[in-house]
């Protein structure tokens, strides 16, 4: 088995074998760039190794000894060398980048006898003694495992004795000294003298690399990013370059676009006299790369042109690791460079205006979260780690907030009226306290799932969310949040992470979302490589001009209960809930109906002409009714009833399990002039709006329908009360019935309900919630322990279950369109715009997904990728 590739024989294609770093430095040498000489050991001999199938001496180092004759014959140079030493570098790297997981060791070859000849070959004692105790140091650190700050402890401790702050100004006396300490440091810890033959080096050193892919910090990073344990990492072992040679070498790291801003220039840092891991250990300040062009201009004029040269050939930003040894650069190291969503977005554009990419390669590079991040605010790079974590939820809505603890809507106004921002800390959100969610940076709950209210809003007015949250206690009547380590009190200030979960203490500094031009543009490229629609769920004239503004193409999901809930409109509500007659009863049904068409008709101004679902009422009776004993007596009183009436009918109405209960279109069984009233409302509204301004489409959605009787009798119902209205106002207008598919009955029986059903509209919150009998309220409580112990792979609220549910999706949309080819099909429920489900919906073949406004841009991306 071939174990070893010189540069010249590997290529960018290899990162498999290779390791990405020694694909690139192979690729980069047929580029005929600047590279130190040197060849790969693949990762599978690293696999081979660890699983005790391959023996370093025997299987591998003669190859590696060939390998290494080749780079003396090409130098002159000789592995313990008494004239003139071999130094090498000992790289790791693997398929994935893991920056920072695994260890890297320079100047290897050196001993107590070629330091010697380096400072007589050199003539620079300095240096080759530098380059001595940094070698002992990582050697010692990678490859036996001496603590680090063994080495630097004495290190600065050896500055302060010779008063100077920088490295470089220690003296050849002074880095003699600090080898010997670090030689007793060495052997003190390890009880062994340090190892004077370079072969012995090198065997051990490619031996912890190999071992490193076995490190706990590379295990948790490859856990994080999901990449797989058995790859394997590359050793790359290269000829060393120095970079602290005096006042003509150094050694820097740059991008050639600007990582966080995306644009057009390169940035960058660069260290004069310096090695390896200085300029980002952050012991010298570097200098910024462009003051490098005045210091060095033709060096810079050549580096300039490297990395444009490599930023074209790989058709992506890169980020470079470079040295500068006595004048001449080198270039150590190329990989498409990390960066912000911002940057990702300016450089996918750029790079398709330069024509180096087409829009769907450009597309495929960005992802739906990077949309989301750009329209939120978020936390200052890593300014989190700044503050003490106090607790984890489940991100509901995306963002990052900070503010002062607020427990209601009252101390909500009261603090922000003071020029304060606020976080809205409670158990679970109700309707009452949208005012105060309005006020507020961001919302914390201790209860609730993905699809709770407080969530379910959050998402809505675009603002940070964390739910079930659960640890922390929040008392909303002795106003207190208690977490493991503290009591915080309304004023106290806190941070929240709506993409991660996490709430800190204090403020954490946090950057607002910017405006982005090219951001529309490619959401413009990714439309026409969908084949699904992106349409919004809205209710009020603001969301919908929010979701027309980020591109959604209509509207998936009105909801009309929140009408109800007007100061106005839920007293006529509540008088239509305990009327006593069907005189009191049409009384009431008729304000209410005059008061929506006013609703009706904002709606479909904002929608300027975009389709547009309807969804008729669907909650529980009780929910319009007054609660608490005070509560009670208030509205009795206001609307002329006995007290006692009133908690008689609440008792009536009352239900053990309600999400189960007398809602949806069993309303419109024992209420059908409830539908009516909706019915009429909007074909009067449509009346009284202008031709432009109607909907290209207008549907009505039935909810919780679970069978084909129920469907047929309402629709029946709704199209008769039509043909009467339409013929006493000597009018027409289109409009399509249709069903939410969020019973698993209806899915079963998809194929009847189309006969009844113009279109269908998944309603996955419910369906979820009744295909597994997981409460979605309650369902918090447990769902972390399910997901922590693999019993889930993910709460089924968040990304749609593909297993279950989608199952019967792929039922519903097969039977549907058995009866009925054309039938469009959509989903609206709250998976509908979460991206990791998009890819899925695609394959059932699904017409649209509607999500809330916020998420319509990542959805358009998702939806794009999807189709890809
Ligand atoms: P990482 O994966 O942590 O970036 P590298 O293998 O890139 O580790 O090594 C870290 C640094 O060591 C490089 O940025 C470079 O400055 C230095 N280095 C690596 N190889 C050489 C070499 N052949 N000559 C000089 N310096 C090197
Ligand atoms: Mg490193
Ligand atoms: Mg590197």
């Amino acid at each position: 088995m071939k174990y070893v590739y010189p540069f010249s024989e590997g290529s960018k294609e290899m990162k498999a074998l290779l390791g990405g770093k020694g694909a690139n430095l192979s690729e980069m040498t047929r580029e005929g760039l600047p590279i130190p000489e040197g060849f790969v050991i693949t990762t599978e001999a690293c696999m081979n190794y660890l699983n005790k199938k391959m023996d370093l001496k025997n299987d591998l180092m003669n190859d590696v000894l060939e390998q290494i004759s080749q780079l003396e014959q090409l130098t002159g140079k000789e592995l313990n060398g008494q004239r003139n030493p071999l130094l090498l570098s000992v790289r790791s790297g693997a398929q994935y980048s893991m920056p920072g997981m695994m260890d890297t060791i320079l100047n290897l070859g050196l001993n107590d006898v070629t330091v010697e000849a380096l400072a007589t070959e050199t003539q620079d004692e300095r240096f080759a003694y530098d380059c001595y105790r940094r070698f002992i140091q990582m050697y010692g650190n990678v490859v036996m495992g001496i603590d680090i700050n063994r080495f630097e402890q004495y290190f600065e401790h050896m500055k302060e004795t010779c008063e100077i702050t920088e490295d470089h100004q220690l003296t050849a006396t002074d880095l003699k000294q600090i080898v010997k300490v670090y030689q007793e440091i060495y052997q003190e810890v390890t009880q062994t003298i340090f190892p004077q033959d370079p072969l012995e080096q090198l065997t051990l050193a490619i031996e912890a690399v190999f071992n490193s892919w076995h490190n706990h910090r590379a295990y948790i990073y490859r856990n994080r990013h999901g990449i797989p344990h058995d790859l394997g990492t590359g050793v790359t072992v290269q000829l060393m370059v120095f970079g602290n040679k005096g006042e003509t070498s150094g050694t820097g790291v740059l991008f050639t676009r600007h990582p966080s801003e995306g644009t057009d220039e390169i940035f960058g840092e660069y260290l004069v006299n310096a090695q390896g891991e200085d300029v980002v250990a952050g012991i010298r300040t570097p200098q910024p790369i462009e003051q490098m062009a005045a210091q060095w201009p033709d060096v810079y004029q050549e580096l300039a042109q490297h990395v444009k040269h490599l930023e074209r050939h790989y058709r992506d930003m890169q980020d470079v690791e470079f040295t500068v040894e006595e004048g001449k650069l080198y270039i150590l190291q190329t990989r498409n460079g990390k960066r912000t969503a911002r940057a990702a977005f300016q450089i996918a554009h750029d790079l398709v205006e330069e024509n180096l990419l087409t829009p769907r390669e450009a597309l495929a590079r960005l992802t739906p979260n990077m949309a989301d991040e750009l329209l939120h605010p978020v936390f200052v790079e890593n300014s989190e780690t700044q503050s003490k974590w106090l607790a984890k939820g489940l991100p509901a809505s995306p963002g990052a907030a900070t503010g002062r603890i607020v427990f209601n809507t009252v101390a909500a106004k009261e603090w922000t009226e003071r020029g304060e921002s606020v976080i809205l800390v409670r158990q679970e959100t109700s309707p009452e306290d949208v005012e105060g969610m309005l006020l507020s940076q961001g919302i914390l709950t201790s209860r609730g799932g993905m699809t709770s209210h407080a969530a379910v809003v959050a998402r809505g007015l675009g603002t940070c969310c964390i739910v079930g949250c659960q640890e922390v206690i929040v008392n909303e009547t002795t106003k207190t949040m208690t977490t493991a380590s503290a009591v915080f009190r309304e004023g106290d200030e806190i941070s929240i992470d709506g993409n991660t979960g996490n709430v800190y203490q204090g403020a954490v500094e946090t950057e607002s979302a910017e405006e982005m031009p090219v951001f529309e543009t490619i959401l413009g490229w990714a439309d026409e490589i969908a084949t699904m629609k992106v349409k919004a769920n809205a209710e009020t004239p603001k969301e919908m001009a929010l979701a027309l503004k980020f591109g959604a193409q209509g509207f998936g999901l009105v909801r009309t209960e929140h009408m109800f809930f007007s100061e106005d409109n839920l007293k006529w509500m509540r008088h239509m809930i305990l009327a006593e007659n069907v005189a009191e009863r049409t009384e009431a049904l008729k304000v209410l109906g005059k008061n929506q068409v006013h609703d009706f008709k904002q709606l479909l101004d904002s929608a300027q002409g975009a389709p547009f679902v309807i969804r008729l009422l669907d909650p529980p009776l009780h929910e319009f009714l007054p609660h608490t004993e005070q509560e009670i007596q208030q509205v009795a009183q206001q609307l002329g009833k006995a007290p006692d009436n009133l908690a008689q009918k609440l008792n009536d109405l009352k239900e053990v399990n309600p999400m189960l209960g007398h809602r949806g279109c069993r309303l419109a069984i024992t209420y059908p002039e409830i539908y009516e009233m909706q019915l009429e409302a909007i074909l009067t509204s449509l009346s009284e709006t202008t031709q432009a301004l109607r909907p290209a489409v207008l549907e009505v959605m039935i909810p919780l329908v679970g069978s084909h009787a129920e469907l047929a009798l309402i629709r029946q119902r709704l199209e008769a009360y039509q043909a009467n209205w339409e013929a006493q106002h000597q009018e027409r207008h289109t409009i399509r019935y249709g069903t939410m598919i969020e019973i698993p009955r209806a899915c079963i029986t998809a194929d009847k309900l189309a006969e009844s059903s113009d279109f269908f509209s998944f309603g996955t919150n419910d369906l979820t919630q009744m295909t597994y009998g997981f409460s979605r309220d309650d369902v918090y409580k447990f769902i972390g322990e399910y997901v922590e112990q693999r019993l889930l792979p993910h709460d089924p609220f968040q990304h749609v279950d593909t297993e279950g549910v989608g199952e019967l999706m792929r039922m519903a949309v097969e039977k549907g369109r058995q009866t009925n080819p054309d039938l469009p099909i959509g989903i609206c429920g709250e998976v509908g715009g979460d991206p990791q489900s998009i890819e899925f919906y695609q394959t059932l073949g699904l017409n649209y997904v509607s999500c809330s406004p916020y998420r319509v841009p990542s959805a358009r991306l998702a939806v794009a990728q999807a189709a890809m």
